[in-house]
């Protein structure tokens, strides 16, 4: 194991430490699944607060040294390690996670934890402080951007505080940030990779009409394969006429979409775009 590769940048600051987890609200009946305990800074303080912890750590030797600073305490039969990668991992069931983890798996974490299921009611992550603000990120900022929506359709996500490298041995070599994370419960009653595969679209150049990047190269081909791939399982017939260009300009004519931008609209916006090609049998996935 390698500090690097892992990302074993300890958290040394206890006021850190502790707000992290005052900020999780947790109750004496809560089950916590923390990732990447390391050595444990936040697992006691979480053992404090919430009747049991999982905590899923991939590194035996970290694992190990935290086994013993619980052995022989109370906290000890809260607890239960998982040795093992969180990305791979079969979750265990929790109302709270709490989360510094490598960096190299903040996407893998956030989207894990979305499609959970049930529904959790708060996370709380540090991440580095450019992907944390990403995250925040509002319509109309400079970073917005198709991770900041796929994350706020499914969850409200605020900034909770910026921790400078200092707070870490040895110290990484980028700032952090960190952040609150409530699920919406009900989650929107839309596909993922539809929501995603219309982002993908549009902020690729977000400064760009919504119109201007549907016209860009590929864009259309997709959307006329999906388009056929939807006629043949719904019995639509394919005429000679048919005209994907048409039809895609029609539906951002007639929403008024296809002049603005996503760099300024909100996910109700884009909400509203997607439906109204899904109306007309387009597809983005
Ligand atoms: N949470 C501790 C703290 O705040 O002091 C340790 C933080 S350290 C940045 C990250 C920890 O995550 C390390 O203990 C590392 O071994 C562990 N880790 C790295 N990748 C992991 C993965 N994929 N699954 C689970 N744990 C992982």
């Amino acid at each position: 194991f390698n500090t690097e590769r892992f990302g074993q940048h300890i958290l040394k600051n206890p006021q850190v430490a502790q707000t992290i987890v005052d900020k999780a609200n947790l109750r004496p009946t809560d089950k916590v699944m923390e990732v990447g305990p390391g050595t444990g800074n936040l697992t006691v303080r979480i053992l404090e607060k919430a009747k049991h912890c999982t905590a899923i750590e991939m590194d035996p030797r970290m694992a190990a040294e935290l086994t013993k600073r619980v052995q022989g305490k109370p906290e000890q039969r809260k607890l239960d390690i998982m040795i093992g990668d969180f990305v791979k991992a079969t979750l265990p069931y929790f109302d709270v996670c709490i989360s510094n983890t490598p960096y190299q798996i903040s996407s893998p974490l956030i989207f894990r934890l979305l499609s959970h299921r049930p529904i959790f009611r708060t996370a709380i992550l540090m991440f580095q402080r450019e992907f944390a603000l990403r995250l925040v990120a509002r319509p109309g900022t400079d970073l917005w951007s198709r991770l900041s929506s796929n994350v706020q359709l499914y969850a409200k996500v605020d900034l909770i505080m910026n921790v400078g490298k200092n707070n870490f041995r040895p110290p990484p070599k980028v700032e952090s940030s960190v952040i609150r994370l409530v699920p919406r419960d009900p989650p929107p009653p839309v596909e993922f990779n539809e929501f995603d595969g219309l982002g993908r679209i549009v902020f690729t150049r977000r400064n760009k009409t919504i119109h201007a990047n549907f016209l860009a190269k590929g864009v259309m081909e997709m959307l006329e394969s999906n388009w056929k791939t939807w006629a043949a399982a719904n019995d639509v017939m394919i005429d000679d006429t048919f005209d994907i260009k048409k039809k895609v300009e029609e539906v951002l004519e007639q929403t008024g979409f296809g002049e603005q931008r996503a760099a300024k609209m909100d996910i109700d916006d884009l909400l509203k775009l997607l439906s109204a090609f899904h109306d007309v049998g387009i597809h983005f996935a």
